[in-house]
């Protein structure tokens, strides 16, 4: 496969905390979803991507530039699109104007071919009646994607995005399913998410981050299968010490050591996550 994103020795600290800690990783075409715990260090490994943050050391490849660079940065600028988890909107700007401002940044300098992305990029997330509405007065799913519009200016063979789905509604994340795996067709697609379920239904590759490293990196299948001989369904309410939770029908979902009484259930990618972190995964070291 070839790569467009290639990552060496990378880290990155905060005063004494190493946060990031001699990573190395590739990327291609496709998406790629950053699953982990809060503090994992999935922002902070998302804004040195995204030119946003300077690493303490390390290397960092980009479509073939080099973000350490000043004048190779700024031509990556223009090549991706990022959404940060708490996007900088202008509350007084409509959302036509602040995109429109996104475009300038990014130096689309000729008027005519900025107003039709603009237009573009907010139909893309659904928003085009909404163009002349004030930020303010948009709803949390609505200013999401139009944090999410606003990264797909200019059309970026990286896109970065992290956490996309918070605040969007169950038929919003069908849409942003459906575009983000038709951008990845031909781009390099990198999100962070706590949802399992995006994993699942968009991910062609998941990289599971905690304590900035990576714990596993394939796809979600093979996530799922970590769980395998590990999950089991039971009629009964296990003892403590082991996951486990009352599903809809009534009956117990445990991951872990099998509970008496314990049928073998198919694992999810969730499932998989939670053996790779949870007190299984402890019991297991
Ligand atoms: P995640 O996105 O996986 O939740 P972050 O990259 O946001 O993780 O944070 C990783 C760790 O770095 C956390 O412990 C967080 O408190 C710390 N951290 C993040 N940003 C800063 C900052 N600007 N200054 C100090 N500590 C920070």
């Amino acid at each position: 496969m070839e790569h467009t994103v290639t990552v060496r020795e990378l880290a990155k600290r905060y005063g004494a905390k190493e946060v990031i800690g001699g990573l190395d990783l590739e990327l291609g075409p496709g998406v790629t979803g950053l699953l982990g715990p809060n503090g994992a260090g999935k922002t902070t490994l998302l804004r040195c991507l995204a030119t946003a943050l300077t690493p303490d050391s390390g290397r960092i490849d980009v479509l073939g530039l080099d973000p350490a660079d000043p004048a190779q940065r700024t031509r990556l600028r223009r090549l991706i699109g990022y959404l940060p988890q708490n996007p900088g909107l202008y509350p007084h700007f409509t959302a036509a104007a602040m995109v429109d401002y996104i475009a300038i940044l990014k130096e689309i300098t000729d008027r005519r071919a900025r107003k039709s992305e603009v237009r573009r990029v907010l139909a893309e997330v659904d928003l085009e009646d909404s163009a002349r509405t004030k930020v303010r007065k948009l709803s949390g799913g609505m200013r999401q994607r139009l944090g999410i519009a606003q990264a797909l200016i200019g059309d970026p063979g990286f896109l970065i995005m992290d956490e996309p789905t918070v605040g969007l509604d169950p038929e919003q994340r069908m849409r942003f399913r459906t575009l983000t795996s038709r951008l990845g067709e031909d781009r390099t697609v990198l999100l962070s998410t706590h949802q399992t379920e995006d994993i699942a239904a968009l991910c062609d590759r998941v990289i599971v981050f905690s304590k900035g490293a990576v714990l596993f990196d394939g796809t979600p299948p093979e996530l799922a299968d970590g769980a395998k001989g590990r999950v089991w369904s039971s009629d009964v309410r296990p003892d403590q010490g082991r996951i486990f939770w009352r599903t809809a029908d009534g009956r117990y979902r445990v991951v872990g050591e099998r509970p008496p009484g314990g049928k073998p259930a198919d694992p999810t990618v969730e499932d998989g996550y939670l053996r790779l972190l949870g007190p299984d995964a402890k019991a297991a070291a």
